[in-house]
């Protein structure tokens, strides 16, 4: 189904000028050569490094850490411990809410991801014990490790909002993509809302989430599927941020912005969604002002809709905290993220642990884009600490949000940690601090097979 639909796309493509066969085949060409070099470096030398190394979660960073490791070794003892049947691609799940995916695209077996020569325990952890190097797991007793990697992700904390749990996701049309029924439940709502019309709800959430972008995503594929049927002057969108900006990366926000405004979606800042009366279908936000003296007072908003897109605050699995991984102070306490240098992914406490992924307590944007850069970085100063060595090797915070602005068209938002962008070549003969097509033809049907062939295999 995929690559008809991009057989099609492109026929489209070198119809209207946009671009030749030829071109598009060079920049590929482009790209996999640089795939090719990174992969190159990746494997130069083993280590005879040795020692138990556990690995807690099996998704994104669980996954392609243990492919990495296993490479960089000569002699890897890799343990991962999850109890998922599914892996899931969650990027994905943006997609199949837009209804470009089906809900089959987006998964594979687990035990198909796992590297081979690892062993998988099909558990949840339940604690760590760092001063005695052990995990303890539901199921299966206690495994003890010398070297640990901690990557279980986010846990979706459905206790702070009132009126919708997980069980409930799409009652009174108030729908998630963040889950993979979630995202099933949306299209059909989206495409509904966009003929009929009517007032649309959407917000993020106030917490540090899975890419930024996703909820914008879907509020911009709403607008343009009723561009699409004719009735945006029948929709009255509004979207609800629990920043103090809609985007806070200067390349990209003031694009971004602008087409807020062009399709008179008003943004409103600082919101914290509280509740939704599913029946009533209403949502109840608190907005914090500033004055200018410095007071804050927090007004009271209620958004009548007829479709709604929310997510979910988030933060990290229970186990983390209780274990004391977590920080103590400052902003990622709240949440319990897991204390992490933020260059070189060492725990700031526990020197044989390596934090990575959305579970670790690092200023960058949560996105498997981050994960592919974080994974060298971790991978060659866990072997430097298992060889007795200090880690050395530093993570800039790179991240990337494909923004999708309507279909066909992607704003690639790429930076780091001081918010520069960090735009990758060839992306960088483009000016991409504009939507582009070659980034939705990225987004569409690169970044999928790139993930599963390339980087849960340790190659990219
Ligand atoms: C809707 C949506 C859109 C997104 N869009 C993009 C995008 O466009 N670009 C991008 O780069 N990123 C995107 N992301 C983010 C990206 O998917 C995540 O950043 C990435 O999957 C995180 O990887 P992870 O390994 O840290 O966590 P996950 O992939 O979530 O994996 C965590 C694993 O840990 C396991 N686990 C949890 N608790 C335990 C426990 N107690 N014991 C054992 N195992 C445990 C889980 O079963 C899971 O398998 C998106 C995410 C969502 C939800």
């Amino acid at each position: 189904m995929e690559h008809l639909e991009f057989e099609k796309q492109l026929r489209r493509m070198e119809r209207d000028g946009v671009i030749t066969r030829k071109q598009f085949l060079q920049i590929m060409a482009v790209a996999g050569a640089f795939v090719a070099l990174g992969t190159d470096k990746a494997y130069a030398a083993k280590s005879n490094a040795r020692g138990r190394i556990v690995i807690i979660g099996g998704g994104a960073a669980g996954i392609s850490m243990a492919s990495r490791l296993k490479r960089a070794l000569a002699d890897p003892d890799i343990t991962i411990i999850d109890p998922s049947d599914k892996h899931f691609y969650q990027p994905g799940f943006t997609l199949i809410g837009g209804g470009v995916y089906g809900k089959d695209d987006v998964w594979r077996k687990q035990e198909d991801c796992m590297p081979k020569g690892v062993k998988w325990v099909k558990d949840v952890v339940t604690l760590v014990h760092p001063t005695q190097n052990k995990v303890d797991t539901a199921h299966n007793g206690s495994i003890e490790y010398d070297f640990m990697v901690l990557a279980p992700g986010v846990k979706y904390d459905w206790d702070r909002i009132e009126g919708i749990t997980y069980k409930t996701i799409g009652q009174g049309n108030a729908h998630t993509i963040y889950d993979w029924r979630g995202a099933q439940l949306t299209w059909p709502a989206m495409q509904e809302f966009a003929r009929k019309g009517g007032r649309g709800v959407f917000c993020d959430t106030y917490t540090k989430h899975k890419c930024g972008g996703a909820p914008k995503k879907i509020s911009l594929l709403t607008w343009d599927n009723a561009r699409k049927e004719g009735t945006t002057d029948r929709i009255d969108m509004h979207y609800y941020t629990g920043s103090s900006s809609l985007y806070n990366v200067p390349h990209f926000t003031p694009r971004l912005e602008e087409i807020y405004r062009e399709r008179n979606i008003p943004v409103d800042t600082q919101c914290k969604l509280r509740a939704i009366d599913t029946h009533a279908k209403k949502a109840y936000f608190d907005q914090t002002i500033k004055a200018e003296d410095g007071t804050q007072s927090v007004k009271k908003i209620v958004a009548e809709y007829d479709f709604m897109h929310f997510l979910v605050p988030q933060c990290a699995p229970d186990f983390v905290r209780e274990s004391g991984l977590s920080w103590t102070e400052g902003s990622l306490a709240a949440d319990g993220w897991a204390m992490t240098d933020q260059y070189t992914l060492v725990h700031k406490t526990y020197s044989n642990i390596i934090c990575l992924g959305d579970c670790a307590g690092i200023p960058t944007s949560k996105t498997s884009a981050a994960i592919r850069k974080q994974l060298p970085v971790a991978t060659a100063n866990l072997v430097s600490i298992m060889e007795g060595g200090a880690p050395e090797v530093k993570y800039n915070g790179y991240a990337a949000c494909p923004i999708v602005t309507e279909y066909g068209k992607v704003l690639m938002c790429e930076f780091d940690y001081d918010k520069k962008e960090q735009i990758t070549f060839p992306l960088s003969l483009l000016d991409m601090s504009r939507e582009q097509w070659v980034a939705w033809l990225l987004k569409v049907y690169g970044l999928k097979p790139i993930y599963f062939e390339l980087m849960l295999r340790g190659l990219y």
